[in-house]
């Protein structure tokens, strides 16, 4: 999607912190962190919000969260805890349309 700021960080148009990549999934460093450790994990492929996936394209969040699971592992908070969260839509607080989700730790997080 040629106006979508995480396609251009897929890409390599913008420059990111990579922490991960395979054929369907990319994982960088969120730019602003609300955590020592805040990474953003997301499809290769567009979809603006979660409710563009298609019903038979859901599997992509199960892979989603399999890199979440490694990534927490790797960055060292899988046992001292981390929360996994997606925003949807302007009241759900989405500032970029492109599916991403937010893996925050490594202090406590307000319950
Ligand atoms: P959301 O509010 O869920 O749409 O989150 C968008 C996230 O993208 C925010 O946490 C931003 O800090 C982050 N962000 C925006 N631009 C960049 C960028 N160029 N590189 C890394 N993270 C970014
Ligand atoms: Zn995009």
């Amino acid at each position: 999607m040629p106006d979508c700021l995480f396609c251009k960080i897929i890409n390599g148009e913008i420059p990111s912190d990579k922490v991960y990549e395979d054929e369907i999934i990319f994982a960088f460093k969120d730019i602003n962190p609300k955590a020592p450790v805040h990474l953003l994990i997301i499809p290769k492929k567009h979809y603006p919000t979660l409710n563009d996936i298609p019903d038979d394209e859901m599997g992509i969040i199960a892979e989603i969260h399999n890199v979440i699971k490694k990534l927490a592992h790797e960055f060292g908070v899988a046992e001292s805890g981390y929360r996994v969260l997606t925003n949807v839509n302007r009241e759900g607080g989405q500032v970029v349309f492109h599916v991403h989700y937010h893996l925050i730790g490594g202090r406590q997080l307000p319950t």
